[in-house]
């Protein structure tokens, strides 16, 4: 599927003031807010979204649960389709401009949500014109073709170009507020979708670029965010979110965000926290590759040349030296940068998070696994 559609970017301070005149450019008069009303209220801009939203009718949708659910993406068409909107703004973290995107996506198909987002029918329509305002610097969704759906609690990805939201308004002022915890978690998923994305069998020149500016970005920027942030940091730390959102939306992820989804779901533990336990392991595991395990069709020199590109943007003299920089970050900033280090040890959990992979996304990642292979990664 091409993830071809450009989208109109701005990132920078106080970037959400110009909200407003893009109201006025798009003359679009109905709108329908996706708000995370916690967000809205911590970030201080009440008052600004307030002004800048004043010329249209806005429907609010609110209340939604964390991950997008299918009960509140139903909820939601049902609420969209009854104030016929044409515009939907999103303002939130991951899940609530996914719900933005799903909603205007989904409320335009004749066949019901359910069966489009478990793939049993087809998208037959563009998702409604968007913009997407993203408050934590994470997954990069306003930058991407897709939106994660809970169905009776499986994970589905959605995806179609439309879903690029038309417009994103990337303002580090908004981010000035999470709490240290937050910053962490968000923080690492940005920078692992960036250093999977350098190794996706995925990857284009395109993307490569994208993500080892991403990289650069994380790095510098990530512990600060978390310890002790300044204005310089969070900016970085939304330009390496965005980025790593453009890399992905091309290359996709790979084995850690594989292994991360029953890490989550049976340990409770966040996206972003979940999927940088395994990136040292996996980055050690990677650049091991060899012809007889390459999943990548450019062969494994190409694949080592991109882990190389990784070692190198970390300021890292050989790969253990960058899997040991990895984990030092992960523990400075308070996470866990191994399975162990969070106590899941029991031969039992590990099987059952190596079993459970996403297989479409273990597909993407340039060395073949198995299951014993996966074992060994993970203890
Ligand atoms: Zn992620």
């Amino acid at each position: 599927m091409s993830p071809s559609k450009q989208s109109c970017v701005s990132l920078r301070p106080s970037a959400l003031h110009e909200l407003g005149s893009i109201l006025k450019q798009l003359n679009r008069r109905r709108v329908f807010f996706v708000v995370d009303e916690v967000a809205v209220a911590s970030s201080g801009m009440e008052e600004l979204l307030r002004l800048s939203l004043q010329e249209c009718d806005v429907s609010r949708f609110v209340g939604f649960e964390p991950n997008p659910k299918l009960h509140d993406i139903e909820r939601g068409i049902d609420q969209y389709k009854g104030f016929s909107s044409d515009l939907i703004i999103a303002f939130g973290g991951g899940t609530a401009i996914d719900l933005g995107k799903l909603i205007g996506l989904l409320a335009r198909q004749s066949n019901p949500a359910r069966s489009v987002v478990t793939g049993e029918s087809m998208i037959e329509c563009d998702a409604t014109l968007m913009i997407a305002i993203p408050t934590t610097a994470g997954t990069g969704s306003e930058a991407t073709h897709f939106a994660v759906a809970y169905v009776d609690g499986s994970k589905y990805s959605v995806a179609h170009p439309s879903l690029i939201p038309d417009f994103a308004i990337v303002d580090p002022h908004l981010t000035f507020s999470l709490p240290p915890a937050v910053t962490a978690a968000t923080g690492l998923d940005a920078f692992s979708q960036a250093i999977e994305s350098m190794w996706a069998v995925g990857a284009t020149v395109e993307s490569i670029a994208y993500a080892r500016e991403a990289i650069d970005h994380a790095w510098k920027h990530l512990k600060q965010s978390v310890l002790s942030p300044t204005p310089e940091s969070r900016l970085g730390m939304c330009q390496a979110s965005h980025l790593a959102g453009k890399a992905i939306n091309i290359s996709k992820t790979t084995a850690p965000h594989a292994l991360s989804y029953a890490i989550t779901s049976e340990f409770m533990i966040p996206h972003g926290i979940a999927v940088a336990m395994t990136l040292g392991a996996v980055l050690d595991f990677n650049a091991s590759v060899m012809p007889s395990d390459c999943v990548d069709p450019r062969g494994p020199e190409h694949v080592k040349n991109r882990i190389q590109m990784v070692v190198e943007t970390l300021g890292a003299v050989s790969v253990q030296d960058a899997r040991q920089k990895i984990e030092n970050l992960v523990s400075s900033i308070g996470c866990f940068r191994s399975l162990s280090e969070a106590g899941i040890t029991r031969e039992a959990d590990l099987q059952l998070i190596a079993s459970s992979v996403n297989s479409l996304r273990m597909s993407n990642n340039p060395r073949k696994t198995s299951t014993e292979s996966l074992l060994q990664l993970l203890r």
